[in-house]
């Protein structure tokens, strides 16, 4: 993509009512506009980067059985009256409206009692199960504070996936999946090393649910951690009985900032018992169906990434989510030929190239925006690199650069 024609520019400030790291180096690069307080729009940066993070989660919940479909962001009161959700006491971060003919609607905050709505229409025995249905579904809660960027939005897209099983064998052998597809989400992006599984409260019918925390500055949790178990423990459940479980004393775990980037949750048959969920089995008689459900935040984990990765000079982005791969700088008051003709050739082979071919721009800002952007290689070619043997090249880390013949750009690119 030629940074000419990208609309967005980038900023020496972010707006003054911006308190977080991370919206703050979102908007000055450009990825992100924020609406209003906990309102964000994703550019066509931004948006490269959210797909990308998709892409890796897709493909691991694909790997597992998932089944991708959309549900509606407009649902049903009675959908959730079934359940105790409806009311504003039970659920607090409920926006709802009204049709023309003043039948209430509530705008999706969640999506667990649609999605067994829908999934009851299709299932009746045994041989129908196990269904595993996702989604990347933008999510609307009123939520009380809006401090964190993209962090916590009032509205964001997640990924949500719900798991129907026969029984609890069938259901734990899923939830096993997840927490390895979880883990291999997380190293996919870049931070999985400092994201754990952590022991959170559980539900009716479980003593705990998992939650994947990372550590971060920004964050608003705190959990215990155990890094010789690779453990963390929820403050809402670290007590003696917890303890004694898990088999940990008290003073070997280590408070720490995190924020969570997806949870998991054991329902076993509570909720389908509230909704009236079943199937038959080969005896023919009725069954409550085994419900889990799993999430990860998309926009969070973006968030989370610029908090981690970035330096007092812009963003670096892991290379799985970068929005491009190469930054092409070409300086000069005439873009040199030399750099259309790399552009050519790197878009050619396949690989992603924001090329910054703006004409009446000093360097020194062309540079600044590069590292503002963070995009992994920066090229430059310039009339002293093509006098020096080619064009240079600089990794979004290092201080030093190399020169690379042109013809060797591409080959340097794809083993960089
Ligand atoms: P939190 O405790 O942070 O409020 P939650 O327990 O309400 O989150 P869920 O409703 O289970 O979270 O949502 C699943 C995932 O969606 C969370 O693990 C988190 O990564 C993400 N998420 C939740 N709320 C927000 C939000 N307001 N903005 C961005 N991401 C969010
Ligand atoms: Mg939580």
């Amino acid at each position: 993509m030629r940074q000419s024609q990208l609309f967005t520019k980038t900023r020496k400030e972010a707006p003054s009512d911006e308190v977080a790291k991370n919206a703050q180096l979102l908007i000055r690069a450009g990825y992100v506009y924020k609406v209003m307080a906990g309102v964000y729009a994703y550019t066509p940066l931004g948006l490269r980067v959210l797909e990308n993070i998709k892409r890796i989660v897709r493909e691991e919940m694909d790997a597992i059985g998932g089944q991708e479909l959309i549900m509606s962001s407009l649902q049903k009161k009675s959908t959730w009256e079934e359940t105790g959700r409806w009311d504003d006491d039970v659920v607090d971060v409920w926006f709802k409206s009204k049709l023309k003919d003043d039948t209430e609607v509530g705008f999706g905050w969640s999506h667990e009692e649609a999605v067994i709505e829908m999934i009851k229409q299709h299932l009746s025995s045994y041989k129908d199960l196990p269904i595993n249905a996702y989604q990347f579904q933008t999510k609307l809660r009123n939520e009380l504070r809006a401090k964190s960027g993209i962090i916590r939005g009032r509205e964001f897209i997640m990924k949500d996936m719900y798991s129907c099983s026969i029984d609890s064998e069938q259901h734990e052998a899923f939830y096993e999946a997840t927490i390895q597809a979880y883990k291999k989400i997380y190293n996919r992006i870049g931070i999985g090393e400092d994201t754990y599984m952590t022991f959170a409260s559980g539900s009716a019918f479980t003593k705990f649910s998992h939650e994947f925390q990372t550590i971060c500055d920004a964050g608003e949790d705190t959990v215990f951690l155990h890094c010789g178990k690779n453990i963390a423990i929820n403050e809402e459940v670290l007590n003696d009985q917890t303890l004694a479980d898990l088999g940990i004393a008290r003073d070997e775990l280590e408070a720490v900032k995190t924020v969570e980037v997806g949870n998991i949750f054991n329902f076993g048959i509570q909720k389908s018992e509230d909704t009236d969920f079943t199937f038959t089995n080969d005896k023919g008689e009725k069954q409550y169906v085994h419900l889990g459900s799993y999430g990860i935040g998309i926009t969070r984990v973006m968030g989370v990434v610029v908090e981690k990765f970035s330096d007092d000079k812009g963003i670096v982005w892991p290379e799985s989510i970068a929005p491009f791969k190469v930054h092409l700088v070409a300086l000069g008051e005439n873009i040199p030929a030399e750099a259309e003709q790399v552009y050519t050739e790197l878009t050619a082979a396949g690989i992603e190239v924001l090329f910054d071919d703006r004409t009446g721009v000093m360097p020194g800002e062309k540079f600044a925006d590069a590292d503002l952007i963070g995009i992994p290689h920066r090229i430059v070619v310039s009339e002293r690199s093509l006098k020096n043997g080619g064009a240079e090249y600089k990794s979004r880390t290092s201080t030093e650069s190399e020169i690379v013949a042109l013809t060797d750009i591409a080959a340097k690119i794809s083993h960089a």
